[in-house]
């Protein structure tokens, strides 16, 4: 049969993480949960506050069928949009209102539909700071648009600047960050956002086009220690941000997020409306429209944060002392560690001889490094330690 080879080529490779996630559960069964420490995968581990429930339990139990279960606009539900857009104003000082957003299946189709709606297919470029979620390569790809990655910053896990700027050309349509970042657990500070902000002026200003940051944020409240994550539209108007409610509220299966297009952006109104058309190409028809009505009656509202700040502490304090490093975890739920052996995929083989399921850096752009998804029970954590104790002795 003849099929799409890149389609084909998509669908058969296995993604690192799930085929990890899957040797854990195989590994599971046959030695016990618990002598298994699965630092794998990235799926919120706290449940969702209570209102979320209650809220679909009161729709349900109010709202006419029809309309819960019905197909909304493609921009979707009006009330939810001017929910957002209130609770964002509320948060950080915006002026949004409900034609800045267009509500999709998280962030991943709030991705996809923003390239498809800025790139002009094989003909532009989009550049993403490494290390990154690896699917920005795929989502990069399917618009059309020439990958290009900028190399990690490994001191600081910030923006290597001059790297950014070199890379830099005339097919520039659009660089790709996320802070609080996965895979790193960095958020990128004013300063950052400031210094990239002043770059790409100056690039759209020499190459005569707006460069668009593309801000992916399912982690933007997902930050500890009183730490403020910028709020990218405030430094750089050609800002279209991509959300998603799937770490924030532990919905990640319910598929909910927005594309908010701000209105200093240049050619407002040219960007929505193919940010629209984006929607409409890829058959998204609208979001889920009780999950719409839910977000936009819980907005502002999170799962029990803390729950993953006690986890992070247990863990980065415990591979301090056993004298691994690290870089700060400062949002997300994700700890990078440095591998103890130039070969990555070595060292998170040995790992997994002593059952620890640590990710490859690699497949995020930044070898030597590991990832820890530490959204895990916390006795887990706890079990481990004594167990990275041993992997990093083995290596004396
Ligand atoms: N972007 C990043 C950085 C992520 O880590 C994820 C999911 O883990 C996504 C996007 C996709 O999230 P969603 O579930 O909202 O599609």
């Amino acid at each position: 049969m003849i099929v799409s080879e890149r389609m084909y080529g998509l669908g058969s490779a296995r993604s690192a993480i799930r085929e990890l996630f899957e040797y854990g559960k195989k590994r599971a069964a046959e030695v016990g949960a618990e002598n298994i420490y699965d630092y794998s995968i990235g799926n919120p581990a706290v449940p969702s506050p209570d209102s979320v429930n209650e809220t679909i339990v009161e729709l349900l139990r109010t709202e006419p069928s029809v309309q819960v279960h019905g197909y909304t606009s493609a921009q979707g539900d009006a009330d939810a949009r001017q929910a957002i857009a209130e609770d964002l104003n509320r948060r950080f000082g915006t002026h949004f209102h409900k034609d800045n957003f267009y509500i999709t299946c998280g962030a991943a189709a709030a991705l996809t539909i923003s390239l498809g709606a800025l790139v002009v297919p094989e003909c532009d470029e989009v550049i993403a700071i490494a290390p990154f979620f690896a699917e920005y390569a795929v989502f990069a790809g399917n618009a059309g648009a020439k990958f290009l990655m900028v190399p990690p910053d490994t001191k600081n896990f910030q923006i290597d600047m001059e790297a950014l700027a070199d890379m830099i050309g005339p097919k520039t349509r659009a660089v790709m960050i996320n802070s609080p970042n996965n895979p790193t657990g960095a958020v990128y500070s004013e300063e950052t956002i400031k210094r990239l902000a002043a770059l790409l002026t100056e690039k759209s200003r020499e190459f005569g086009h707006a460069i668009v940051i593309l801000s992916d944020e399912p982690y933007r409240e997902l930050v500890y220690d009183g730490l403020k994550v910028p709020f990218i539209t405030k430094y750089y108007p050609n800002t279209i941000v991509c959300y998603s409610y799937s770490k924030s509220l532990s919905l990640p299966g319910e598929r909910i997020g927005y594309v908010l297009v701000p209105d200093e952006m240049e050619d407002h109104d040219r960007v929505y409306a193919a940010v629209c058309g984006a929607g409409r190409s890829l058959g998204f028809v609208c979001a889920p429209s009780l999950m719409q009505k839910v977000v936009g009656k819980v907005t502002g509202q999170t799962s029990d944060i803390s729950w993953y700040d006690n986890n992070r502490r247990i863990l980065a304090s415990g591979l301090k002392e056993i004298g691994y490093e690290f870089g700060e975890p400062q949002g997300a739920f994700y700890l990078f560690l440095k591998a103890l052996e130039d070969d990555t995929e070595a060292f998170c083989e040995r790992a997994k001889s002593f059952d620890l399921l640590l990710v490859s850096g690699v497949s995020f752009g930044c070898p030597g490094w590991v990832r820890l998804a530490y959204c895990v029970p916390t006795e887990m954590i706890k079990k481990s330690l004594p167990v990275f104790k041993k992997l990093y002795d083995s290596y004396k």
